[in-house]
C-alpha cells in the first residue's frame, strides 16, 4: 500500500497564527506574505477586517509595485469564495470522516494531522483548537473501533 500523508498535499499556501503574529509559508509568495501580514493586523478569517487590509495593500501596490495588484485582486477573489466555515461545524466534519475510517486513522496517526491540517486546524495557527479537536478525534477514534470490536464479538 502506497500512503501519502494528506498534509504534504492539501495545498494550504500559508498561515498566520494571529495571537503570536507568526507567519509561516510553504512556499515563498509575496502575495500569500501580504495574505497573511493582512490576518495578522485583523483577524483569521476572511471577512470585512482582513479584506480592507487587503485592499489597502493593494492600495500601496498600485503606487509602488503596480505589477503585482492583478494577484492581490485574484487572492481576494480566491479567498472570500472559500467560506470559512465555523469551528463547530470543522469539528463535526472531522469526528464523522475519523468515525467512519476508524481504523485508517488509527494506523496511520499522520493521517488525522492531513485531515486537521485539510480544515485549516494547525498547531502552529490555533494551539488550543489544535490539540481540543485532535484529542477528541482520538477518543472518537478508539471508542469507534471499540464499538466494532464488541458487535463482531456478539455476532
Ligand atoms: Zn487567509
Amino acid at each position: 500500500m502506497l500512503y501519502l500523508p494528506r498534509y504534504r498535499y492539501h495545498g494550504i499556501m500559508g498561515f498566520c497564527n494571529v495571537w503570536d503574529k507568526k507567519i509561516g509559508l510553504t512556499f515563498p509568495s509575496k502575495i500569500i506574505l501580504i495574505h497573511e501580514i493582512c490576518h495578522a493586523i485583523s483577524v483569521q478569517k476572511h471577512g470585512t477586517a482582513w479584506k480592507i487590509r487587503m485592499r489597502k495593500a493593494i492600495e500601496i501596490a498600485q503606487e509602488r509595485e503596480p505589477e503585482i495588484v492583478p494577484d492581490l485582486e485574484n487572492e481576494i477573489a480566491r479567498c472570500i469564495t472559500q467560506t470559512d466555515m465555523p469551528n463547530r461545524e470543522r469539528e463535526r466534519l472531522i469526528i464523522n470522516e475519523v468515525k467512519g475510517d476508524a481504523n485508517y486513522y488509527h494506523d496511520f496517526s499522520e493521517a488525522l494531522d492531513g485531515l486537521l491540517a485539510d480544515c485549516g486546524i494547525f498547531p502552529e495557527y490555533n494551539r488550543q483548537l489544535y490539540h481540543k479537536i485532535h484529542d477528541k478525534a482520538i477518543r472518537a477514534i478508539e471508542s469507534t473501533i471499540r464499538a466494532r470490536r464488541n458487535s463482531n464479538v456478539t455476532e
